[in-house]
């Protein structure tokens, strides 16, 4: 054989070798690009609020933008027709409306939800109480609208026959709730949309998503990174009304975070602040100088509650139950001219 030949032989075996190496490098390009991590952000209404979701996914996940989106329309849709007292059909409605001290059957997440309530209660003494419903309608922060005005004595004090945590039990094994009086309605602004973060958290993972940052009206849940490959990065918000400006950025690794303040849902009179965080002791708006409290828990659920619960309490009684619970929270108070705040130990380790 000829060395044209041979040198022909040489070539065919190193144009072979050459598309052989570049169908290695476009199959790995391939394969990266399908491995490529991307962000898809989601977001709607719900719950008289605005909701979204970021998730970071992989090409090769298949998931589609229109599945994903109608996995979490239809769990918030499906929390808030079980859990809102503004819906005249809801579950928690037509609880509220049964005239009987009978055990209810109800549905698993009311029943988790409303154990979770009274566990908070107890742990509080009552500061933070669900069943506050009728107080709140009296100060026009509830489905009944807006008053801006301070509801009559009388009017408040028979309205405190009406609530008590202790007049409703919970009967969990047997998903099952049970009023002590006929009268007592349950609210659960203070807690649900924690919940309803959490479950939206479960249907993400059901389809495999393992990296997402969830929110309902300011409470949220993390997991895994962000795009950037780094923890979730969320800001505690400047305490004031206008404005937003974030008074201290967090990192969230795996867990919930919610704030409760005053800065938001208000009316003035005479330079009195009455906000919608009530204390279940004297049915009155909480007057103290704590303008928010943010908690950051396992889940969305316990952030959103004990953020409630603290409020009620104020700086030093909050402080010392979020202590003996080993919460991470932060405290921020309102002072002559600005702000300044108090941590937990939890949090101050982060
Ligand atoms: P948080 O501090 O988390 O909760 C404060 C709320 O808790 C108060 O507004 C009061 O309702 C209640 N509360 C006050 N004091 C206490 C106490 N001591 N213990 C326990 N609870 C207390 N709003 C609308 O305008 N339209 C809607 O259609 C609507 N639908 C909703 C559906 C669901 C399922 C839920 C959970 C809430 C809904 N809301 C709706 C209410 C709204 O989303 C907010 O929850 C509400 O405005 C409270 O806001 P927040 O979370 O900032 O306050």
């Amino acid at each position: 054989m000829t060395s044209a030949a041979n040198q022909l032989d040489l070539n065919k075996k190193r144009a072979a070798e050459w598309l052989l190496l570049l169908f290695f490098l476009l199959l790995m390009s391939a394969c990266s690009d399908r491995n490529q991590r991307q962000l898809s952000t989601f977001n709607g209404s719900i719950m008289g609020t605005v909701w979204s979701v970021k998730i970071v996914a992989t090409v090769a996940s298949q998931l589609t933008e229109s599945a994903v989106n109608e996995a979490i329309s239809v769990e918030l849709q499906r929390i808030d027709q079980l859990l809102s007292t503004y819906r005249e059909n809801s579950e928690l409605s037509k609880f509220n409306r049964i005239p009987s001290t009978e055990w209810v059957a109800v549905s698993k997440d009311f029943v988790q939800v409303m154990a979770e309530a009274l566990r908070i209660s107890q742990l509080t003494k009552g500061a933070f109480d669900v069943t506050v419903a009728p107080v709140v309608n009296l100060w026009g922060f509830g489905t009944d609208g807006n008053i801006n005005k301070i509801p009559d004595k009388d009017v408040l004090k028979q309205a405190l026959e009406r609530i008590g945590y202790q007049k409703i039990e919970v009967d969990a094994a047997n998903q099952r709730l049970r009023k002590l009086i006929p009268e007592i309605s349950v609210d659960l602004s203070a807690i649900a949309k924690g919940y309803a973060v959490d479950q939206v958290a479960l249907s993400l993972e059901k389809l495999g998503i393992k990296e997402y940052l969830v929110e309902v009206g300011g409470e949220l849940r993390a997991k895994g990174n962000n795009l950037a490959n780094v923890a979730w990065k969320v800001g505690i918000e400047v305490p004031t009304p206008q404005l937003r400006q974030v008074y201290q950025a967090i990192q969230l690794v795996d867990e919930g975070i919610a704030t409760s303040g005053d800065y938001r849902n208000y009316f003035t009179i005479a330079g009195q602040r009455f906000a919608h965080t009530i204390d279940p002791v004297t049915a009155r708006p909480v007057n103290h100088s704590l303008a928010s409290v943010t908690v950051i828990a396992p889940n969305a659920m316990q952030a959103d509650g004990w953020a409630t619960a603290l409020m009620v309490l104020g700086v030093e009684n909050g402080l010392a139950v979020a202590e003996q619970q080993q919460l991470a929270v932060l405290f921020i108070s309102r002072t002559a001219d600005s702000f300044n705040d108090r941590a937990t130990t939890a949090f101050s380790r982060r």
